[in-house]
């Protein structure tokens, strides 16, 4: 390549990493995520394309090949996934960052067993194998593939520390001593490492996994990203470093707030196998009392303050263009409407923002739990839309799988309708006793169609 020619290509390589950033800063945003999302998928593009170019790439047409399988089948998945499979979606796509992660490093510790950066091969290989096993535990979780419960095998501390201090072992084994052959134990010990990390993680704690695992992707691109710097691809590993560290420290970041919003430590959520009881709440004692749609649309109409809950059931329903009729249809009548919002409600964070926003209701009327907690017991009627462990008010007993997990308030008001379709348990899968208190009326059925019953019932009333 000529001197013109690689200064081009560097070129390109900056201003994709300045995209990056660009883009990662949109994405803070709900009315700006969209645009987030494009700019960094362009700087992605531009960096993909830019980097054929570059003189130290050869085998283009198994490069081709692995583009067009993988592409076609990322994009095939991402048009037809439901929204409500999401989260599983992306369980699995921060998973394959985290295996191409470790294969980049295998390719690396292949070619150049020796040097410092072998170390960080090491070091990316570890954490994207981590990431890809993991991930697919956590996929398998979400799908219902698998129990959501924690799987907790015994002597596991004992038994993981010593999975990872041999598998460690043998990789820095053989990058000290240029062996080879002990890279292949050294992969296989770091997946089951992975497998057995998140086995015991469930219940109510996915939240946190995943965005761990986005931020473990994360780092071991960047880790890669530094190997290839003195590689014939140089500066490609410029912005495999730029992007890899964006996804850790923004992946860091969802994982402190996730963990904040479980009133957990991430070493709590790693190694305590939270959830991990027997209660699941059967000491619950009396019935539920159910409410029609025409009952639950007078309730509010009167009331001087609705507070509307959304949760995963919003979500599987599609139910939040109902949603947004409905208030304001009540704000049409006077009525405060609130919305809200649980940072762990639904399958994956920001989960109810995204719905909302989709259907166009303002920011302003959405509430963060710690916003809104303390105005409950002047509430007049909470509305709670298939949610179900965010209001579980077991989450404030000793020894409930939920323990310490900061809920909405909903209990505390003075009257609460819960819309859900029978007797379902939440993603925790434990008894909830909202659903039995004196304040409480049940609305059976789908969310959409129950919301859109008392869409009606307002209208005609
Ligand atoms: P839950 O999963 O606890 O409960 C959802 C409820 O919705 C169920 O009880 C179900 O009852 C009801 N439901 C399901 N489908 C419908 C429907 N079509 N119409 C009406 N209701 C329906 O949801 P929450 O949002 O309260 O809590 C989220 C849980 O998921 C938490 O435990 C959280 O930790 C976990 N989680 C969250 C992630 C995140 O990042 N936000 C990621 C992974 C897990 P029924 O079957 O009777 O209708």
């Amino acid at each position: 390549m000529t001197a013109l020619g690689a200064t081009v290509v560097d070129a390109v390589y900056v201003v994709a990493i300045l995209v990056f950033i660009l883009g990662l800063k949109a994405m803070s945003s709900p009315a700006t995520a969209r645009r987030g999302i494009v700019f960094a998928g362009a700087a992605m593009l531009a960096a993909v394309v830019v980097t054929f170019l570059s003189p130290g790439l050869s085998n283009f047409a198994w490069i081709a090949l692995g583009i067009l399988v993988g592409g076609g089948a990322g994009f095939y998945w991402a048009r037809v996934v439901q929204m409500t499979a999401m989260p599983q979606m992306v369980a699995v796509f921060n998973g394959m960052g985290g295996g191409a992660a470790a294969a980049i490093a295998a390719v690396e510790l292949l070619g150049r067993l020796t040097g410092p950066t072998a170390y960080l091969s090491v070091a990316g290989a570890i954490i994207g194998s981590v990431s890809i096993a993991g991930s697919v535990i956590a996929f398998l979780k979400l799908q219902g593939w698998m129990p959501s419960a924690p799987i907790v095998l015994p002597a596991r501390q004992v038994v993981n520390f010593g999975v990872l201090a041999v598998g460690v072992g043998f990789g820095v084994y053989a990058v000290g001593w240029l062996h080879a052959l002990y890279l292949a134990p050294f992969f296989a010990l770091l997946l089951v490492y992975g497998i057995l990390l998140t086995l015991p993680i469930g219940g109510a704690d996915m939240p946190v996994v995943i965005s761990l695992f986005n931020a473990l992707t994360g780092v071991a691109v960047g880790l890669d990203g530094f190997a290839l710097v003195n590689g014939p691809l140089g500066d490609a590993g410029y912005a495999m470093v730029v992007a890899g560290v964006l996804v850790g420290a923004a992946g860091s970041l969802l994982t402190a707030l996730m963990a904040r919003a479980m009133n957990r430590s991430l070493g709590n959520v790693l190694f305590g196998a939270f959830g991990a009881t027997t209660d699941a709440g059967a000491a619950v004692q009396g019935s539920m009392r159910s409410i029609d749609a025409s009952d639950a649309a007078v309730l509010m109409a009167y009331a001087g303050e609705v507070v509307i809950a959304p949760g995963y059931g919003m979500a599987v329903a599609q139910a939040q263009q109902k949603v947004k009729e409905l208030a304001d249809l009540l704000a049409a009548k006077g009525v405060t409407v609130k919305f809200a919002i649980h940072p762990v409600a639904g399958r994956m964070p920001g989960h109810m923002n995204v719905l909302l926003a989709e259907a166009g209701i303002a920011y302003d009327k959405l509430f963060d739990r710690d916003e809104i907690n303390a105005e409950f017991p002047a509430v007049d009627v909470v509305l709670v839309i298939g949610a179900n462990d965010v209001v579980n008010p077991a989450a404030r007993r000793k020894g409930s799988p939920l323990e310490g997990m900061p809920i909405l308030d909903v209990d505390k008001a003075h009257n609460v309708i819960v819309i859900k379709r029978g007797q379902g348990k939440g993603f925790a899968g434990i008894e909830n006793e909202l659903f039995y208190a004196d304040n409480c009326r049940m609305l059976y059925g789908d969310a959409q169609a129950a919301v859109g019953q008392i869409v009606s019932a307002l209208k005609q009333g």
